[in-house]
């Protein structure tokens, strides 16, 4: 299949990690405000989408993958994150879930353009910091 979303970390140099994405998201986009989430973003949250782990190919840049793997999840379920071990960026997770599916969370914003993919889902809504306001027309979980 051919590639229809690309995607990088922030590193600049030749290693730096190039992705693309040869099919179309499987859910919707959504946010979650957990403290895992906002935690791991740096920021109110993460907005995400799952794609088939199968449709993502690393183009460049693969030795700068590093896996941490969070236990102490809501679910209680280990919840992997794979991370640029260079520049910190999260490109996407492997929650116990969806990993028996074969998905992988992308994280939205490290896919090129696509920052205005609009959440129509927000998880944990009630944890969402409480200077934010709801996103118009997302239902609330
Ligand atoms: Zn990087
Ligand atoms: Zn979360």
């Amino acid at each position: 299949m051919s590639p229809k979303y690309s995607g990088t970390c922030l590193c600049e140099d030749e290693g730096g990690i190039r992705f693309t994405i040869s099919a179309e998201p499987i859910d919707p986009v959504c946010t979650c405000y957990c403290t895992h989430c906002s935690k791991g973003a740096g920021g109110i949250g993460q907005v995400m989408v799952a794609f088939p782990q199968d449709s993502i190919k690393i183009e460049s840049g693969e030795d700068r993958i590093t896996t941490f793997t969070f236990e102490a999840t809501d679910s209680g379920k280990p919840k992997d994150k794979m991370f640029c071990k260079v520049c910190g960026v999260t490109l996407w997770t492997a929650p116990d879930h969806w990993k028996k599916l074969r998905q992988l969370l992308v994280r939205t914003p490290v896919i090129d353009g696509r920052l205005d993919w609009k959440p129509t889902v927000e998880l944990t809504s009630n944890w969402r910091a409480k200077w934010t306001s709801l996103i118009a027309g997302a239902a609330q979980q």
